[in-house]
């Protein structure tokens, strides 16, 4: 049996990943390190791809037709980058790709990404793309205590994102919150890594560490102005949440003097589970074993989320996320929810509540030609109107934006004008 720390046992035989490395394309650089720390807690090596830089793009330039959207070309540009380091053996590397089922392109990526390292002489190099549709391919036995660390995991990372983002525009020392972090960060992976895979015993260490977290974060000077604007960032998952893909507009938008409210991961998990119950309805499957293992794991990831949060109350209060709920029926009158699958939908309901929490403007960032964000486009004139006239702006990137400082200034000043006319204020 593959043995995991602590003595824990999860899974039989001699597991086909051990003596391999997972590496994982970070999506955001907190929520990357954490998941990678979730796969060690199960017994396996993992770590992200090393950061992305201008090799990333002629990589993925390299290896890609140029039809492919942004996010799979830096994906497989740093992916490449892995498996041209000077000693990589590539049948020792195992490339971690999600997929998921829905209406754009990215449910091929995998099948994709399959294809291009078969062409180009690395057939031994596995690729992973674990998902309940295929009974978590290639994790075998620890895909349970997978499921599990790995969603503690994300939202970990996300109660660290939030802070990070409640704290940085305010610190009265630049740099000083970002120190924090990555010290939190640091503590939040060891505590996922080595504590015990018991869940509840896993949890309370978890949460242990977030709280350190939390009282560090609140030993930073911090000056809090009121009538800093808040910036609701909502749009394509990998774009939005990766600073190279967008060319760190987060931390310009603080240069600016603006706060941020990224919309997170587990808003796309919760939406998925929310789709996979409307699909078991449609076959009419609601009372089966299926759905019943839905269910469960639904209450099990509301539960953990719950107890992880519960320290923050203070923290985030005024940013409290919606359910997902809420975000398709705020969605609804705009779009066809059960018709208009995907992030079109959560963007369009999120910025609809983000609005309705005192955001000043709403961002969305899309990776050029990324149909969920064209679309989002022509509903957002609409949006814009029925919220008094907020001001929505799409972000295309492509990885050769041109003066996007420039851009942020203008609408920055929209977004102030905004504010100074909307009532109630911000609270
Ligand atoms: S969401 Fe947009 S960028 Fe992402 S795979 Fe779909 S179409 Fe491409």
């Amino acid at each position: 049996m593959l043995q995991v720390p602590n003595g824990s046992r999860a899974g039989g035989g001699q597991h086909p990943l051990k003596g391999k490395r997972v590496y994982i394309p970070p999506m955001g650089y907190g929520s990357g390190r954490t998941f990678a720390a979730a796969f060690r807690a199960i017994g396996l090596d993992a770590d992200i791809t090393p950061p992305s830089d201008h090799r990333t793009r002629e990589l993925g330039a390299k290896y890609t037709s140029g039809d492919e959207c942004y996010p799979a070309k830096v994906t497989i540009g740093d992916f490449m980058r892995v498996l041209e380091q000077p000693g990589t053996d590539p049948s020792k590397v195992v490339l971690f790709m999600p997929t998921a089922e829905g209406p754009c392109r990215f449910g091929q990526y995998a099948t994709y990404l399959r294809l291009v390292l078969d062409r180009n002489g690395f057939p031994h190099t596995q690729v992973l793309s674990p998902t309940s549709g295929n009974a978590y391919d290639g994790l075998g036995d620890l895909a349970r205590p997978f499921i599990r660390t790995g969603w503690r995991a994300l939202v970990a990372a996300d109660i660290m994102q939030k802070l990070l983002l409640r704290y940085r525009p305010y610190e009265v020392h630049k740099g000083e919150t970002e120190g924090v972090y990555a010290e939190c960060l640091e503590d939040v992976c060891e505590s996922i890594e080595k504590s015990p895979i018991d869940p509840p015993v896993q949890l309370r260490a978890l949460r242990e560490a977030l709280v350190r977290a939390r009282d560090r974060f609140r030993g930073i000077p911090v000056r809090r102005d009121p009538s800093t604007p808040l910036i609701g960032i909502v749009g394509e998952i990998f774009c939005r949440l990766h600073n190279f893909s967008n060319e760190n507009l987060v931390r310009r938008l603080e240069e600016y003097e603006a706060e941020a409210w990224i919309s997170d991961i587990p808003e796309w998990v919760w939406y998925t589970t929310q789709e996979q119950f409307r699909k078991l309805k449609l076959a009419g499957r609601l009372y089966s074993k299926e759905a019943l293992g839905a269910w469960i794991r639904k209450w099990i990831q509301h539960r953990d989320e719950h107890f992880l949060f519960q320290p923050f109350r203070e923290e985030f209060a005024g940013h409290e996320e919606p359910s997902i709920r809420e975000v398709l029926d705020y969605a609804r009158p705009y779009l066809p929810v059960d018709g208009a699958m995907g992030e079109m939908v959560l963007n369009v309901g999120k910025a609809v509540y983000l609005a309705h929490k005192g955001a000043a403007g709403i961002i969305d960032i899309s990776p050029f030609t990324c149909m969920n964000g064209i679309v989002c486009e022509a509903i957002y004139p609409r949006v814009s109107r029925d919220l008094g006239g907020i001001p929505i702006r799409n972000f295309y990137f492509d990885g050769t934006q041109s003066d996007l400082d420039r851009d942020l200034g203008v609408y920055l000043e929209l977004a102030r004008s905004y504010q100074r006319r909307r009532k109630p204020a911000r609270s």
